[in-house]
């Protein structure tokens, strides 16, 4: 089941989407069956778990921490990690160019925009989304390259309204583009993937439609 979910999503994607494997609450041997099929980037949300599964797993695993990151935990995986897709704070991004210096290297951020109207998703607002990105573009955090935008829609049926904030976010990705050149358009999950990527998404994260539901008991 786990490699036919993983074949047919692939085969969903259009080649220019870069698909994020959600492995959350799921086992290494599940995600090394993933690896073996040939993917490569794979998303966590929780550091506790991702510091547990990382050095079990192939070291060439680009790692994407996509839930939201306390500022105490951001060292425990600078030194690996490959993109952190949750800044939601000009703190968090202040601590993440430290450890990155201190690992001497450089970490990809996406800025994660709040979309959605629920007030249960984190994400900055559009203010502060501009002012992040212009303190960037200025130099303030010379070991982060912010490479993208995420964002998570409401969790609602109306396809509107989805469809609504994610052509937001597109949008406001062109404006900030043009300023300086960004990739990454995270946006989609296994519920609406196919609308986001209409929407201009070419970065996916998916999980339960891959590895099936999570139980969260265990
Ligand atoms: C869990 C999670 C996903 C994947 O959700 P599915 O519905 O299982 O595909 C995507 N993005 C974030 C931020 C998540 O926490």
């Amino acid at each position: 089941m786990l490699l036919t979910n993983f074949h047919s999503i692939k085969n969903q994607l259009p080649n220019h989407v870069q698909l994020v494997a959600v492995s959350k609450t799921h086992p290494v041997e599940r995600i090394k069956s993933i690896y073996d099929a040939g993917q490569r980037v794979f998303g966590e949300n929780k550091v506790q778990e991702l510091m547990e599964k990382q050095p079990q797993l192939p070291s060439d695993i680009q790692w994407h921490l996509i839930g939201h990151l306390q500022t105490n935990k951001v060292k425990y995986i600078a030194g690996f990690i490959d993109t952190i897709q949750s800044v939601d704070s000009e703190k968090l991004l202040e601590e993440i160019n430290k450890q990155a210096e201190k690992h001497n290297r450089k970490i990809k951020v996406l800025l994660q925009v709040k979309i959605a109207t629920e007030d249960t998703k984190y994400g900055l607002e559009i203010s502060e989304t501009k002012e992040l990105f212009l303190k960037f573009i200025q130099g303030c955090f010379p070991n982060i390259a912010i490479v993208g935008l995420m964002g998570m829609a409401t969790f609602t049926n109306d396809q509107q309204q989805v469809k609504n904030e994610f052509m937001f976010l597109k949008r406001l990705y062109d404006q900030l583009s043009l300023q300086y050149p960004l990739q990454t358009l995270s946006m989609g999950m296994s519920d609406d993937f196919p609308l986001a990527i209409e929407c201009g998404a070419n970065s996916v994260r998916i999980g339960s439609a891959i590895f099936g539901d999570r139980d969260y008991s265990k």
